[in-house]
């Protein structure tokens, strides 16, 4: 999740009259990092996976289970091989590396090192993966598991934590969670409160509810404690915060406490990761589609399958002036989306970028940007770092505002890393031999390593096609929002089309381009047809590797990894979205009414476990490949 400092951090009253010391700073790290570093040539690609985990406690005997808050008891385990090897009390490098996230119930998994560019490394990743789950259930009590299911169905709702802690605690002033949930490094219970004060009010997260047969029409939340009257913010569900037929949720772990696998990728110099950040962009909202798995909130089945727009609402700090529903008197500007959201424009440079691509009207900071232009910064990467710079930095430690803008970049992090977008462009930390980099952040985290191997190693080959083919996926960016949108409705996959381009190859021939009107064309296609179609996502892929020396054994390794992507895709397997969701309405102790009991989520998340550790076999998410 980013950045971790340790200080004082200051409430938000007081952080709020640093923000142009921590934006002014931040600017002149940047800069310092950009001049020294942006001749930097990387030979090869070095890329790595991030997994997040819930850790769940089964009680078998009663059937039940709880989200368990030990995640710092756990991760003293796990980080043990790598502060030894850091140390030097060990000379073997760590297998994995281990970091908190926002909730006290997760842990993030990294592999020890990252992997390369050979096909070799690409066939460690499901292994590794398998090894670090391995780590982290030993690093359990024994009825404790790390479960990567995106989101506990349950969250929210009474009785579900170990320890069991009452909802009313002053950071998040949920009506449904603890602050005990929130990881208790100064950081976290900070950037939820400073988040709420920026505000104004406590976040508003409403998902539509999935109405089944006997669910209430309308679906008037009965579990809600309207009346509840401990905190001033209490009164926001009763006044209108909670709408009807939704699944009303009001902090931000409901958002940030969900788990995703992320991707990052080194690339071989500026422009490289400039072009890939473009390139991916598109894609961040089809492979959302692809890996949704996260259809049931706060104890309900919803409306939809992932769960990108409820981290979106989670961490949304603009006041209303900012949403744009009051006049501008006391914020700078109208902004049009949450700091967690999809990027708003394009990054590259390089021949095959329109200007028209970029029809979002973008906000950013313009004295910033005169500053960036004034220091060489191109057109599109000031923009780029002045948009990121319209947000204030939410939590500000006071040992750390003066420091050294040439050997730190904390001031430049404090914004870079609360700003969760779809794509992030990581520039390299100061005085290191890190590359710059891009991080592909939609993808929601699957119940299987095969499955998250899949999607890593796909978006991996993915890159590689863009890169040795010259790829074109630009469309206009408003339209890759759209998709995102598009993303989270229940079975998209299936039943939904996405904006994609017609024609992917530049480079054309001159015949081509006279036939086609417009060789940006772009049209609404289903996922079949952007993956499997021609020439779609899977035989480029194909192609790619058809073009390279590659052994039978990993080959085959390597196609039914893709081949789990096109069959999702095809409809001829399941997401895990649709899996979960069959799978409540086909529990005996199911209702029909929307509602996902604690017995139900005990067996749901059993399940989840059993096909994490290969002991349970769902041909029909996974189909014959890894058997
Ligand atoms: N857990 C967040 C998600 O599901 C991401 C947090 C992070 O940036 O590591 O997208
Ligand atoms: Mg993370």
């Amino acid at each position: 999740m980013g950045l971790l400092s340790l200080g004082t951090p200051l409430h938000w009253n007081e952080a709020k009259e640093y923000a142009d010391h921590v934006h002014k700073h931040g600017i002149l790290q940047f800069l310092n990092i950009y001049n020294s570093q942006k001749d930097q040539k990387k030979q090869r690609l070095l890329w790595g996976d991030e997994i997040e985990y819930l850790v769940v406690k089964f009680n078998d005997k009663e059937k039940s289970t709880k989200l368990s808050l030990r995640a710092f008891d756990i991760l003293e385990k796990l980080t043990k091989p790598e502060t030894d090897y850091v140390e030097g009390l060990t000379d073997k490098a760590p297998d994995a590396l281990w970091r908190p996230e926002y909730g006290r119930y997760m842990i993030e998994g990294t592999p020890g090192q990252p992997y390369g560019s050979t096909f070799r490394d690409l066939i460690q990743v499901e292994a590794n993966m398998k090894l670090r789950r391995k780590l982290a259930h030993d690093a359990m009590d024994p009825d404790e598991h790390a479960v990567s299911l995106v989101n506990y169905p349950r969250l929210g709702c009474p009785h579900e934590l170990y320890p069991d802690y009452e909802p009313k605690g002053s950071a998040c002033q949920s009506l449904f969670v603890p602050d005990e949930i929130i990881n208790p490094h100064a950081r976290f219970p900070t950037l939820t409160a400073n988040i709420r004060r920026r505000r104004g009010s406590k976040v508003k997260i409403n998902m539509p509810i999935f109405h089944d047969n006997n669910t209430p029409k309308p679906f008037i939340d009965p579990t809600i404690p309207w009346d509840r009257d401990l905190f001033k913010h209490d009164k926001e569900a009763k006044e209108g915060a909670a709408l009807p037929d939704h699944i009303y949720m009001d902090a931000m772990a409901f958002g940030m406490g969900c788990c995703c696998l992320q991707l990052t990728f080194q690339a071989c110099c500026i422009d490289e990761a400039r072009r890939l950040y473009d390139q991916l962009a598109p894609v961040t909202p089809l492979m959302l589609a692809l890996s949704a798995n996260s259809p049931i909130y706060r104890g309900y089945l919803a409306d939809v399958d992932a769960r990108w727009n409820v981290i979106s609402a989670s961490v949304d700090d603009r006041p209303p002036e900012e949403r744009g529903e009051e006049p501008l008197k006391n914020s700078r500007f109208v902004i049009n989306k949450s700091r967690y959201d999809s990027i708003d424009s394009y990054l590259s440079n390089d021949a095959t970028y329109k200007a028209k691509y970029d029809d979002i009207d973008l906000v950013y900071d313009k004295d910033i940007y005169n500053t960036l232009r004034e220091n060489d910064i191109d057109e599109k990467l000031a923009k780029h770092i002045a948009h990121l710079f319209i947000r204030d930095p939410l939590v500000i430690f006071k040992e750390l505002l003066d420091v050294d803008d040439k050997l730190s970049s904390d001031h430049f992090e404090n914004l870079q890393s609360t700003n969760w977008q779809t794509m992030r462009f990581k520039p390299p930390p100061p005085n290191s031999s890190i590359g710059w980099r891009v991080e592909f952040r939609s993808m929601e985290v699957q119940m299987s390593d095969f499955e998250n191997a899949a999607f890593s190693v796909f978006i991996v080959l993915l890159t590689r096609a863009i890169l040795s083919f010259g790829l074109n996926f630009y469309i206009p960016i408003s339209k890759v929002d759209a998709n995102l949108q598009t993303a989270h409705k229940r079975d998209a996959v299936l039943n939904e089309k996405f904006y994609f381009r017609k024609h992917v190859f530049n480079n054309r021939s001159k015949t081509d381009t006279e036939k086609e009107e417009d060789e940006d064309a772009y049209e609404l296609m289903t996922m079949d047809e952007i993956e499997n179609g021609f020439p779609g996502f899977v035989p480029l892929i194909h192609s790619y590797l058809n073009s390279t020396n590659i052994d039978i054994e990993t080959r085959c390794k390597l196609s039914s990894y893709i081949s789990l992507i096109s069959k999702r895709a095809s409809g001829e397997l399941m997401t895990g979205a649709a899996y979960l969701r069959k799978f409540v309405q086909n529990h005996p102790a199911y209702k029909q009414d929307s509602v996902v009991s604690s017995e139900i989520t005990y067996d749901l998340v059993k399940r989840a476990d059993q096909i994490a550790k290969g002991e349970y076999h769902p041909v029909e998410l996974l189909g014959n490949f890894s058997a």
